[in-house]
């Protein structure tokens, strides 16, 4: 454990680093991936709790957009985010890892209900924890849920695994040549600037809670490892 950076971690999977090229649905060989390089960081003894996002499924705003009440997209897209969560609990359980999925949204049935002194425990425990159905509230992102959950558990960092971009820009390096890599930034510069890292509200709880994130590419092996063992890869953000 010497060599580790991060004790416990929250890392912030989205929907689309489960869905692959398609970009929509499950590709349950990209999650295995994602599992392998988890069950590495497990093994090294670090505690992982997992936010999986539900953009590979549904997105409220979309639903919004094309004249459905809000409320009700977003419970949609909530119930997407549970679907994830199973999906990688296989993935993970089939290598042997030990996990639990929590739910904001009670499904007893397939998961425990979100209980904040049991995630705890199960960290402990060496099980990696898997928190769907995001904040259970809609009008709130999964990315506002990582920071909440961090929060609570007293996560050391959030690792927000990005699909292919290796930290954070000035720009969107796909459009603007200029665009250039920050290597560390304030949580404030993210909110002033308007860097599309994560939502204000993910922003400003981060920062009220004084906890890091690291933005890193996830589609490079070995990138999680990198991270909790402390080597300069993709963004740091605090303060
Ligand atoms: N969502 C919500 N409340 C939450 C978290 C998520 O209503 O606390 C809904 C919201 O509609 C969102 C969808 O779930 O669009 C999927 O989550 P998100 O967009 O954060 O997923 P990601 O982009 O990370 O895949």
């Amino acid at each position: 454990m010497s060599e580790v950076k991060y004790k416990r971690v929250i890392m912030k999977l989205s929907g689309e680093a489960l869905a692959g090229d398609k970009k929509t649905g499950i590709n349950p060989p990209v999650i295995q991936k994602v599992a392998e390089e988890l069950k590495d960081v497990h093994d090294m003894g670090v505690q992982i709790a997992i936010v999986v996002g539900g953009g590979n499924m549904w997105r409220g705003e979309t639903g919004e957009q094309m004249g459905m009440e809000r409320v009700q997209a977003d419970y949609i897209g909530m119930l997407g985010t549970v679907m994830n969560a199973l999906a990688l609990q296989d993935s993970l359980e089939s290598l042997g890892v030990p996990t639990r999925v929590q739910t904001s949204i009670e499904m007893r049935q397939i998961a425990e209900p979100y209980i904040r002194r049991k995630a705890v425990r199960h960290l402990e425990k060496n099980r990696i924890v898997i928190f769907a159905a995001g904040t259970g509230s809609p009008y709130f992102s999964t990315d506002t849920t990582a920071a909440l959950r961090a929060a609570e558990i007293g996560a050391e960092a959030i690792l927000m695994a990005k699909n292919g971009v290796d930290g954070v820009y000035s720009a969107d390096p796909n459009i603007d040549t200029n665009a250039t890599k920050f290597d560390e930034l304030t949580h404030m510069d993210i909110i002033d600037k308007g860097l599309n890292v994560m939502d204000t509200t993910a922003s400003s709880l981060s920062m009220e809670n004084n906890i890091p994130l690291v933005v890193f590419n996830l589609n490079q092996t070995g990138n999680i490892k990198r991270v909790v063992i402390g080597e300069n890869i993709g963004t740091t953000v605090k303060g």
